[in-house]
């Protein structure tokens, strides 16, 4: 199923997770039992950051059940147990340098400082990967994670 021009609902899912609790995206986070869904918000950035760098954009780890989540160590409130974030890379191509993390977060942060992010709540840069999440609803001391 097609959500947006360059992304489909299975890349947010990773087929190794068998997990059957999720979390609400309403804050604070109840257990769920039905898989969510990306949040439409995410979908929407995660196009506008590929359109902008007119590149593939791979989603390296979406949408995990509390017990993926626990697997790889992702924090006990995580947005990516209710669909609200995604972490991606763009994805190498030949003839074509790689782009850098670091390089995907400046484009992100420019987007945001133009206003165009609206409803990006948080994102940091990974050692791989970059993090993007619209899980406003979670206390956070401003959006800029690590990495910035
Ligand atoms: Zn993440």
């Amino acid at each position: 199923m097609r959500l947006s021009a360059n992304f489909k609902l299975n890349e947010f899912y990773n087929p190794i997770d068998h997990g059957t609790t999720w979390r609400s995206r309403t804050w604070p986070q109840r257990v769920i039992t039905v898989r969510p869904n990306p949040a439409p918000d995410l979908v929407t950035i995660l196009q506008l950051i590929r359109d902008t760098l007119n590149r593939p954009i791979r989603i390296t780890s979406g949408i995990r059940s509390e017990a993926r989540n626990r697997a790889v160590g992702g924090s006990n409130s995580s947005g990516h147990m209710s669909g609200s974030s995604a972490d991606i890379q763009v994805i190498s191509m030949r003839g074509m340098r790689d782009i850098s993390p670091r390089e995907v977060g400046a484009v992100i942060r420019d987007l945001f400082n133009r206003g165009l992010l609206q409803n990006l709540a948080f994102s940091y840069i990974g050692g791989s990967f970059v993090h993007i999440g619209v899980d406003s609803e979670v206390p956070r001391n401003g959006i800029w994670g690590a990495g910035y």
